[in-house]
């Protein structure tokens, strides 16, 4: 519909409302003024009236004393003033010239009958009495009262003028009018303009203002605020980019508190890693020396034994035997949680080169195929031919290898581990995901503690992972962990740059380690 297309449009149509408005107001009021001043300009109205006539004609008359009162014509004449007489004889005149005016307005005229003339006789005969009276010739005063006489008959007969009623009712017609288009047109006005304000108030002021307190919330940092503006013109389409910002704020907003917590995250495993490693590296290289003393011991015993023990029964010796190889693979496993210990406080320096890590995911599945815990399982490899980046190989083989050994072992060494390789333009990342047992939630949020682990005594020694993910942060990548929850499969992600950043920031990053192992 028009109105509710934009705002442009509407204002256009305000606009031409109040220019409307305004035109009949100047109408109705330029009419009024012009009717106005055409009663005022009508010179008609101020007009003598015939009565005036008469009475002027009646006052010449009046400056001669009756003559008729004479008893013979011996009787002196009356005396009377000539001068004052010329002086009624000039005004009637000017009184008669008014009242021909009058005569001769143009609806007067319209209404008379061609060669009508009341006042032709009248100027005459006073035209005259003024030239006998103005020469003060032979003035007959019975003549003069004769012809004053007659002058007032032709007088008497002069018609009142119609026309000046009909003059004053048009006028009052024309004011009535007038004031009817004007209240008719203020009317107009007075609803035009309270519609104009509804109008401004309901698409332009109200929408403004939500707008701008949306605009306030979103500055406090309220990004769920959306403002409503039900609308059709460009107020609506203005609150709906609003709408749109103010989500994607919240999307940024979100997306870095995600970014901060895993960082925050990040940090804390590191600084933790960082202690445990400095302890680990004093405690491995203490207990490492007397470990090695021992199994050197009981492999040197176990050589002597037999014979040590010629005399003693074949079932004690055997008892004796089962104990020292005991010792030895117990000692064993002590050397290997040292040797991991020492590994997981050992320097970052291992030269990081161009290396295919294809072929190294290989080398590991093949490494674990050969395992008889794992003889049952099966493994899948999806990958590209080869793929270089710049890794120490190594590091990055002991990462997976622990990674598909975890999940193996998720699966008790019976189900399916794929192992997915995928290029992107500035990294890799590698998928191990399997069908085992999975994580719970818990189980998630520990991983990469050190030591953490869910692993029989004996069984697991919970490094894998933090020593995992020290590398592959090393790496200046990311290791993380997902899964639908217990039982349902976990998929395990090694995200690695293609190329190594500056040694500098490598360094950085790996400080830590650094001065552990120095200090062992
Ligand atoms: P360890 O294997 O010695 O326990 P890790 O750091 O490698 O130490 O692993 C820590 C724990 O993470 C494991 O005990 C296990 O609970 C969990 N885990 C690791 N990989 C998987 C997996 N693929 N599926 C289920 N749980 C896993």
């Amino acid at each position: 519909m028009f109105l509710t297309k934009s705002i442009r449009r509407k204002m256009v149509f305000g606009l031409g409302l109040v220019v409307v408005m305004l035109g009949a107001l100047l109408t109705s009021g330029l009419w009024g003024l012009a009717s106005l001043r055409a009663i005022i300009q009508d010179e008609s109205l101020d007009a003598a009236t015939a009565s005036e006539v008469v009475a002027s004609v009646v006052r010449i008359r009046a400056v001669i004393p009756d003559a008729g009162q004479r008893q013979s014509p011996t009787d002196p004449l009356p005396v009377f003033d000539p001068d004052e007489l010329y002086e009624r004889i000039v005004d009637a005149r000017a009184i008669v010239v008014s009242y021909r005016n009058r005569l001769n307005a143009p609806e007067l005229r319209l209404q008379k009958a061609a060669g009508w003339n009341p006042l032709g006789l009248i100027e005459r005969r006073l035209a005259e009495v003024q030239g006998v009276v103005e020469l003060r010739k032979a003035l007959s005063i019975p003549q003069l009262l004769f012809e004053l006489d007659l002058l007032a008959v032709a007088a008497a007969d002069l018609p009142e003028l119609p026309g000046l009623h009909a003059r004053l009712d048009a006028a009052r017609d024309d004011y009535r009018t007038a004031l009817t288009v004007v209240w008719v047109s203020s009317a107009f006005v007075f609803f035009g303009l309270l519609a104009l304000v509804v109008f401004g108030i309901r698409h332009v002021f109200r929408p403004v203002n939500t707008l701008h307190q949306g605009a306030r919330r979103v500055a406090q940092g309220d990004f769920s605020y959306r403002v409503a503006i039900d609308s059709d013109d460009e107020m609506g389409e203005l609150a709906e980019s609003f709408n749109r910002m103010a989500e994607r704020f919240q999307e940024i907003a979100e997306n870095l508190e995600r970014e901060v917590e895993e960082r925050s995250r990040q940090l804390v495993r590191s600084d933790r890693l960082a202690s445990v490693g400095f302890l680990a590296a004093g405690v491995a290289h203490e207990v490492n020396n007397p470990l090695t003393a021992i199994r050197w011991s009981s492999e040197s015993l176990e050589s002597r034994l037999a014979e040590l023990l010629t005399d003693c029964p074949d079932d004690e010796v055997a008892v004796v035997q089962q104990y020292v190889a005991m010792i030895q693979s117990e000692s064993e496993r002590c050397q290997e949680i040292t040797k991991k210990l020492l590994d997981f406080s050992r320097s970052q320096d291992s030269h990081k080169g161009r290396q295919d890590v294809v072929g190294i995911i290989r080398e590991v599945l093949s490494l674990i195929t050969h395992m008889k815990k794992f003889r049952e399982a099966r493994l899948e490899l999806i990958s590209p031919e080869q793929c270089e980046i710049e890794i120490s190989g190594h590091e990055i083989k002991q990462v997976l290898l622990n990674l598909v050994a975890n999940a193996l072992d998720s699966t008790d060494g019976k189900g399916t581990v794929t192992v997915e390789l995928v290029e992107q333009v500035d990294r890799v990342e590698i998928q191990i995901t399997d069908d085992g047992c999975g994580m719970s939630a818990e189980t998630i949020d520990n991983l990469f503690q050190p030591f953490f682990t869910t692993k029989e005594t004996g069984q697991g020694t919970g490094l894998g992972l933090s020593i995992s993910d020290r590398i592959v942060t090393d790496h200046g990548g990311r290791l993380s962990a997902a899964s639908d929850g217990p039982g349902k499969g976990s998929t395990f992600t090694v995200r690695l740059p293609v190329r190594q950043r500056t040694s500098d920031a490598v360094n950085e990053s790996s400080s830590y380690s650094t001065s552990v192992s120095h200090s062992g």
